[in-house]
């Protein structure tokens, strides 16, 4: 579940807690994880976002990457001991990152430098129209698949995609190949607004995500579409409908996400 707004959030959230501290112990909880080690003594220098993956760089040229998948996420902890379904413990002197993740899905991976993740576009600094629209021409998948796969657009998931296509009118089951230049500034504007907001809110807790000091987020009260299948639709007075694509519940209103483009 975390996507962008989510991973952003634990990004900045970090910053300031954990950059330029030294780790002065890692313990591995969940064998599932495989070995890592090598860390104890290391500074961190930076955290960064790519698309939903999020990278501890430490000194010496090392990279950590957490791959959160379905339910994990990370908190920061002073005092109290680990919660339920902590999975690995980074610690340093004054205090300690969890990762929490119940689901077991999520993985952390140490890599030599950088890591070349091939990866698609950031929603947040490169979404303009033009290369939207280019980067469309190739594809038959349905928008809204088009729009989570993330070799050609990083950091959207179900939540934000059934939500953007929501705010700018487009049928989540139309031909990405077949939206019209103006339909993708729709959209890239609509990505824009809803992550920005979505940032700013510490993400959505419409499942078990909390931010870095265990919070919930606020954005699940400004969502549109998602879970509100039968409910009316805030814009048009229709009726919410739920159905499946590629596997995913995708929530969409008929009747004011109908257009053919133009
Ligand atoms: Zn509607």
């Amino acid at each position: 579940m975390p996507e962008l707004p989510e991973v952003e959030t634990l990004c900045r959230q970090l910053r300031p807690v954990i950059v330029g501290a030294e780790i002065t112990q890692t313990r591995v909880i969940d064998p599932k994880l495989g070995v890592i080690e090598g860390l104890q003594g290391r500074e961190i220098r930076g955290v960064t976002r790519y698309g939903k993956t999020l990278e501890m760089e430490l000194e010496r040229g090392l990279s950590l990457l957490f791959h959160f998948r379905m339910t994990g996420r990370l908190l920061w902890q002073d005092g109290n001991g680990p919660l339920p379904h902590t999975r690995l413990v980074i610690s340093f002197s004054h205090g300690r990152i969890s990762l929490i993740d119940p689901r077991r899905f999520a993985t952390v991976t140490l890599h030599e430098k950088r890591n070349c993740l091939s990866l698609g576009s950031d929603p947040l600094a490169d979404f303009n129209p033009s290369h939207l629209w280019a980067i469309a021409q190739q594809s038959a998948l349905p928008v809204k698949s088009f729009l989570m796969d993330q070799r050609r657009i990083a950091g959207i998931g179900n939540i934000y995609a059934c939500e953007i296509l929501h705010k700018a009118q487009v049928d989540p089951w139309r031909r990405a190949d077949s939206l019209s230049y103006k339909e993708w500034e729709g959209i890239g504007e609509a990505a824009g607004k809803i992550l920005t907001r979505a940032i700013a809110c510490r993400g959505a807790s419409v499942s078990d995500w909390r931010d870095l000091f265990g919070k919930e987020g606020e954005h699940q009260n400004y969502l549109l579409v998602y879970n509100r299948e039968g409910a009316e639709c805030y814009r048009c007075g229709g009726r919410i409908e739920r159905r499946k694509l590629n596997g995913r519940g995708t929530y969409y209103c008929p009747t004011c996400q109908n257009g053919e483009g133009g």
